[in-house]
């Protein structure tokens, strides 16, 4: 079995975060050190939904970048949220820190 990351335990509540939203496929919580006023990052939560980064993707796990985009959609319309970047960070050199498939969603605009 690969090595449980910090997102993992983030999941799993054996690590605290700030979570904003959670259903039964996708978790979303605050970035410990936001780069925008709105800082979240969106993992799915399902063990079979685990791929460590894009540069893994399978047929099995395809899905799964599109299932967190269309949460983080779904998150900025219901938070009137017009404007917002959204980033996935690949490899270490792209700037990739925690080996479990996360999506940055990044506002200038701040949530309730
Ligand atoms: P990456 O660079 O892997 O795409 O992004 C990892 C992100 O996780 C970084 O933006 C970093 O600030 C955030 N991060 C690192 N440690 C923690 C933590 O303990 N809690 C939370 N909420 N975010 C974290």
């Amino acid at each position: 079995m690969a090595e449980r990351t910090l997102f993992h335990k983030i999941r799993d509540r054996e690590i605290p975060a700030t979570v904003v939203y959670e259903d039964d496929d996708v978790l979303a919580f605050k970035d410990i050190h936001p780069k925008a006023p709105t800082h979240l990052l969106f993992i799915a939560k399902k063990d079979a939904d685990f791929v460590p980064s894009i540069d893994d993707l399978s047929e099995k796990t395809a899905h799964v970048p599109l299932l967190l985009i269309r949460k983080a959609q779904q998150f900025a319309k219901e938070h009137d949220i017009s404007g917002y970047q959204l980033r996935f960070h690949v490899g270490k050199g792209g700037g990739q820190e925690v080996f479990y498939l996360h999506l940055h969603f990044l506002s200038e605009q701040k949530i309730d």
